[in-house]
């Protein structure tokens, strides 16, 4: 069986780093690192629909942009806190305390050992599984997932390669998440619920409308509506970009928040596109999503 963490090209990086004696651009060695586990109320409602959904933030990201809104999740210096338990124990945890999901985040560059913990709980794991991604993924991974994974929720950052070069250094951005997104539609199939209103399959678009960026944001849409019908996916439109104070110099334009204009702009042709999903109320900083558009 092949070593994925050897010469690690788990993700579109492929930057072929042997993970046993460093780490490669995400950060992170073959040591599974977890940030947090909790229950999470701010979900979409279709995911933190009653206790809230099982998150487990992991450590690490292959993307890193430049105004990562996880930021201190995906590069503050390691804690680690898995050391002592069983990634699959974590997961059953979660369960226990009632969460209405196991989801996982930014979970890409520990794929071996996330699919050995389904593995090794999928006979006693009786809720949804859900898998939260920036989206920049490599297709032969997600079909990896097959199986394991009822819920995708990528993102789709940007459609310009000049903008995801200028974001985080990956001209290749949309290239590779348009194709692991169609891949995860045809994984799931069309949006399933169940009696309580939870999204037990299915695949939510996220993007994050950013400061003068609605054309691209716009661009990305078409693109969803050429290649998928509203009804096998949900769109979620999400309003809070923060420009937070490690923004660097030579972006200035990222360090403002969005105006209702643009966020506005952006819903609108959703609407006209006829999608269904979520948005955020403007007026909140806050991930806090009001119901259907
Ligand atoms: S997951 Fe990390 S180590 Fe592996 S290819 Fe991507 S950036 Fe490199």
């Amino acid at each position: 069986m092949i070593n994925d963490y050897i010469k690690c090209r788990l993700c579109p990086r492929k930057c072929g780093a042997n993970r046993y004696e460093s780490h490669g651009i995400c950060g992170m060695s073959a040591d599974v690192r977890i940030a947090r586990v909790m229950l999470h109320q701010w979900e979409e409602p279709c995911i933190s629909y009653k206790n809230g959904a099982g998150t487990i933030f992991f450590y690490g990201c292959g993307l890193r942009c430049v105004y990562c809104q996880n930021h201190r999740i995906s590069s503050e210096p390691v804690r680690n806190i898995s050391d002592t338990k069983n990634l699959g124990d974590v997961f059953l945890e979660l369960q226990e305390s009632g969460a209405d999901n196991i989801e996982l985040v930014t979970a890409s560059h520990f794929l071996p050992d996330i699919i050995k913990a389904l593995d090794s709980v999928k006979h006693r794991l009786e809720i949804p599984v859900v898998y939260n991604s920036g989206g920049y993924e490599l297709t032969d991974s997600i079909r990896r997932l097959d199986g394991y994974i009822d819920v995708y929720i990528p993102d789709i950052k940007y459609f310009s390669p000049e903008i995801s070069e200028r974001y985080s250094s990956a001209p290749d951005y949309f290239e590779y998440a348009s194709q692991s997104v169609a891949q995860m539609i045809k994984q799931t199939g069309n949006p399933q619920y169940n009696e309580s209103g939870g999204l037990i399959k299915g695949v939510i678009i996220r993007h994050l409308v950013l400061p003068n960026c609605r054309h691209d944001s716009m661009k990305i849409l078409g693109w969803i509506a050429e290649n998928f019908t509203p009804e096998q996916f949900l769109l979620s439109l999400m309003s809070q970009y923060t420009p937070f104070d490690f923004i660097p110099d030579n972006l200035p334009e990222l360090r403002r928040r969005i105006t209702k204009m643009e966020y506005n702009s952006v819903l609108r042709y959703a609407q006209e596109l006829g999608f269904q999903g979520f948005m955020q109320e403007k007026s909140s900083a806050d991930k806090i999503y009001v119901p259907d558009f």
